[in-house]
């Protein structure tokens, strides 16, 4: 059975006294990469577990060994198949609160990532949460809670898992063997999430977001064509292009309002001041909304162009660094 995350401690505390009085519905908020699917995996285990340990899920009894081999009945994950959860998804769901429990305690259902949910299924699922079937608990986790439905939200106890403290995250960077140098640079890079942090160091992420920042360079200094340069991109996956962009703009911006001071000598801090050097505050709050309609894009449910996206991004950098040059 997986221990909780140093930082989840505060917010299991906060729940795990109510086990008898839980709501029928969590939603389970914050950003992506925190851990947010291991902490409802570990409430998910308690809820079910016949033992509990100080409100931890055993480890030991028949429920817990299911729910850790990914077979107990009275457990349903539903996740999106392709982009969306879909309404029929819904329906499944339906006749699984329906169907008699198989041991004593709650039905648990898990909702990942619940923005995934497209209009019908949504309000499918409301209709399910208005009336809540006795016995249920829904779980929905959701790394953008802004986008559902208020009157989902409005169903469900909402509880917020923030990213934690940075000494806590390089903590646990290096308790998974990570270097404290690399470890800080990486977090830095992934806003903070520890996850995310991880996988960027297992896959090299780190030097290929060193080339995102000198393509960027390149093109609003006008040495490389966007093209070029949005074929880069496209080898490194737009699902990491884009929110680095998003997160770059976002840190330049405020680097704009709230100068820091210039004692930051890694290589990013010094490419980031390069590119700031070539802007001013209108195109960089342009460049920002753009990066935010593509990110938009990548998460609503639609089937996308995504090179198509990627050059749309390079050209409107390529376009914001020639203003400069031109003024
Ligand atoms: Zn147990």
């Amino acid at each position: 059975m997986t221990a909780l995350l140093p930082w989840q401690n505060n917010l299991w505390r906060q729940i795990v006294g109510r086990r008898e009085r839980m709501p029928h519905a969590l939603l389970l908020s914050g950003p992506q990469g925190i851990g947010k699917q291991h902490f409802a995996n570990h409430l998910a285990s308690a809820l079910l577990c016949q033992a509990p340990q100080d409100g931890h899920p055993c480890g030991t009894c028949r429920p817990c060994r299911l729910y850790s081999s990914g077979n107990h009945p009275d457990f349903l994950a539903v996740e999106p198949e392709k982009r969306s959860i879909m309404v029929h998804q819904i329906r499944e769901l339906i006749e699984f609160t329906a169907l008699t429990r198989h041991f004593e305690g709650a039905k648990l259902v898990l909702i990942s990532p619940a923005e995934a949910l497209n209009r019908h299924a949504a309000n499918s699922l409301l209709k399910v949460l208005e009336e809540p079937p006795a016995e249920c608990i829904f779980i929905l986790i959701s790394h953008a809670s802004g986008r559902l439905p208020a009157t989902l939200r409005s169903r469900c106890q909402q509880l917020h898992l923030a990213a934690p403290p940075l000494p806590m995250a390089l903590a646990w960077l290096k308790e998974q063997g990570c270097v404290e140098e690399e470890g800080r640079l990486a977090l830095e890079i992934a806003e903070g999430s520890p996850f995310r942090a991880l996988e960027m160091l297992e896959n090299n992420r780190v030097a290929q977001y060193q080339d995102l920042l000198k393509g960027i360079h390149s093109l609003i200094s006008g040495q490389e064509d966007p093209l070029l340069v949005a074929r880069e991109w496209k080898s490194i996956g737009g699902e990491w292009v884009v929110p680095w962009m998003l997160a770059m703009t976002s840190r330049l911006g405020r680097h704009y309002l709230l100068p820091t001071r210039g004692d930051d000598k890694t290589d990013p801090a010094r490419a980031m001041q390069k590119i700031s050097e070539g802007l001013d505050l209108g195109r960089l709050l342009a460049l920002y909304q753009h990066c935010l309609d593509t990110r938009r894009l990548q998460a609503a449910a639609i089937p996308l162009n995504e090179p198509l996206l990627l050059e749309g991004l390079a050209i409107a950098w390529a376009e914001a660094g020639s203003v400069r040059q031109g003024s």
